[in-house]
């Protein structure tokens, strides 16, 4: 802990913590430390951990990095929480974010971006970027991120660490701030596979509190690593001929998908015709429903309540319109439009079809394919300043990851090594939901 704590302090100019917990590890690291000695300590006892600030810890602040929860402390932990706290882990603090996890550089944060430890001139990724910035800089051992289209497997990307979203309902979402309620999936952010699978296996599974967990049993992801046999592995064309994606990521997928046939494996191209459709279906899904989700922050419930307020609808017009930022009330009023009354068959109900439609032609390449493979990111980390005037072009660069969102299933962002300028490139899984244990067997055997 102390060490961990003394890197915080040295990379604080990253801006990666909105808080650190440091008295209160130092003490849990001294109950751990007799926990160990008496024999009673949990399979994650020492593991210094980090939590993206939209994850509830009792008694904690929580912000998701917005204003209009400065100040509110949660009131009960987030069954990830108490899960990883039973096997005794120790939360060091909890990190930056983009406000309420809308964003893929965390420059929405309230707090100010966060800075990327391969170039401090460059994006963390994002929403989970001060999480992916705090394994990648060793402020922590690991840290758990939320993923609704990506916030988890691309700032793991930008910043060269793994970054796993599970199956959608094998994680129950229980004290998470909710975004989009029907993608929201927490997460871990690694350094090794061998800690992806522990944590995974830690925090999945079934809960009362949450009924959209699937009630499957977890299998023990961290007992059997070894990858044996040879795999099946389609790869999206269109990913590697788009002249959107970066040269060097492309040369560097390439080169992988040669190692992979040398070693025996089949990696064959496959055309997703629905690739135009992703980014579009992604963002009218996810603002209608953070529309709903966020309509709860009233001034009254919950935190930031304006000064300048007189009556109650002054209450709610001048909190939420003070309280929120750009990002997060532009999607607001997308997610209005696309749920109301006259463009609700246009827009909504026109998208969750094809969804439906994504989900099954992904799903059919699966049963053909034990894995799709394509890049996390179109490009590596970008410089700070440069997307974010343009929320379109922010949008579209989320065009790799949604994918797996819309569809479910889950999907692994593996570090592939650096660019000639140093950046952090990377290769993405996706495989049939639930099949975490083939995915993490594959991801370990890969790197
Ligand atoms: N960048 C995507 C968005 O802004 C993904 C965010 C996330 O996964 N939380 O919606």
């Amino acid at each position: 802990v102390e060490a961990y704590l003394d890197n915080i302090k040295t990379f604080g100019h990253l801006n990666a913590f909105n808080e650190v917990f440091a008295d209160e590890a130092l003490l849990l690291a001294q109950d751990v430390d007799l926990k160990i000695q008496q024999g009673t300590a949990g399979r994650l006892a020492g593991m210094v951990i980090a939590i993206k600030d939209n994850i509830c810890y009792k008694g904690h602040q929580v912000t998701a990095s917005s204003k209009i929860l400065e100040g509110f402390t949660s009131i009960f932990s987030s069954t990830v929480v108490e899960r990883l706290l039973a096997e005794d882990v120790i939360i060091i603090g909890r990190c930056n974010c983009d406000e309420f996890a809308m964003g893929g550089s965390n420059e929405t944060s309230y707090l100010g971006p966060v800075k990327n430890f391969a170039d401090e001139t460059r994006v963390s990724g994002g929403s989970s970027g001060g999480s992916a910035v705090a394994v990648q800089a060793g402020m922590c051992h690991a840290a758990l991120g939320t993923d609704t289209g990506g916030s988890v497997r691309q700032p793991a990307a930008f910043c060269g660490v793994i970054g796993l979203k599970p199956t959608y309902g094998r994680v129950s979402r229980y004290g998470l701030i909710a975004y989009a309620s029907s993608f929201d999936q927490a997460g871990p952010i690694t350094k090794s596979i061998e800690d992806a699978a522990l944590l995974l296996e830690i925090i999945s599974g079934a809960d009362e509190r949450d009924a959209t967990v699937a009630d499957l049993p977890v299998p023990a992801y961290s007992d059997d690593l070894n990858f044996t046999g040879k795999k099946r592995i389609a790869y999206i064309s269109e990913a590697l001929s788009s002249n959107g994606v970066d040269v060097q990521q492309k040369d560097l997928l390439n080169a992988y998908i040669e190692r992979l046939r040398q070693e025996g494996h089949v990696v064959e191209p496959v055309s997703f015709d629905l690739m135009d459709y992703v980014v579009p279906t992604y963002y009218i899904l996810t603002t209608a429903e953070a529309s709903s989700n966020l309509a709860r922050y009233d001034g009254v419930h919950y935190g930031y309540r304006s000064p300048n307020a007189t009556d109650l609808e002054s209450t709610y017009k001048r909190s939420r319109s003070e309280g929120f930022g750009k990002e997060v009330k532009r999607r607001i009023m997308l997610g209005t439009f696309v749920l109301s009354a006259g463009y609700y068959d246009a827009y909504y109900a026109k998208a969750q079809k094809i969804r439906r439609m994504i989900r099954d032609r992904t799903n059919d390449i699966l049963n053909q394919y034990d894995f799709i493979l394509i890049p996390t990111s179109p490009t590596p980390a970008f410089e700070i300043g440069e997307q974010i005037k343009d929320p379109v072009v922010r949008y579209l660069a989320d065009i790799f990851t949604v994918q797996a969102s819309l569809a479910g299933i889950p999907a692994i962002s593996l570090p592939l090594g650096n660019n000639t300028e140093g950046l952090p490139l990377a290769l993405q899984l996706l495989t049939k939901s639930f099949a975490e244990s083939d995915l993490l067997k594959f991801s370990k055997y890969i790197l």
